[in-house]
């Protein structure tokens, strides 16, 4: 078994994903990844990486009843590694959905969907709810800006994120 072992590439971490699931047949595995991707891998995208992670001791390799097909099972070195990938992958769409976040100028609170936007100088400036706009611009002393939606619906309760002053 190599230290560090990475499956790279969408394909091998659903080919890891389908194994993770029981036992399967190299067709079964194509199939659980044509579900999610639409497209059926094809054989050279699949039986290498499964031949790979049989010599890295991640697969273990059977005849099924018949006797004639494989069947693919992933070993418990196997089963740490696809559960090390699903938390790199968390970790990755956690920063991405991160990237995405906007914080309320005033409260600091992350804004997932919704809040208000607020021209303030020539600066658009984003705001959890109303009270907190209306809060940032009493502190600063201005008294005429335009408050439009950012978007429907908003995220957490109003009276969660009252303006401290
Ligand atoms: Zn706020």
């Amino acid at each position: 078994m190599s230290e560090g072992f990475k499956p790279r590439g969408l394909i091998r971490t659903l080919i890891l994903l389908s194994l993770y699931r029981g036992k399967r047949h190299g067709y079964g595995i194509m199939e659980d990844v044509e579900r999610i991707t639409g497209k059926k891998p094809s054989a050279g995208e699949v039986y290498p990486f499964l031949q790979r992670l049989e010599r890295e001791g991640y697969v273990r390799v059977e005849k099924d009843r018949t006797g004639r097909r494989k069947v693919y099972e992933l070993t418990d070195a196997g089963r740490l590694l696809v559960e090390d990938t699903i938390e790199r992958m968390s970790g990755i769409i956690e920063a991405i959905v991160e990237s995405k976040l906007t914080v309320c100028a005033n409260c600091g609170v992350k804004i997932y969907e919704g809040g208000v936007e607020v021209e303030v100088e020539g600066r658009k400036l984003v705001f959890c709810c109303e009270y907190c706009a209306a809060n940032y611009l009493a502190k600063r002393g201005i008294v005429e800006a335009v408050l439009r939606p950012r978007g429907a619906g908003r995220r957490h309760d109003r009276e969660e994120h009252r303006p401290r002053a």
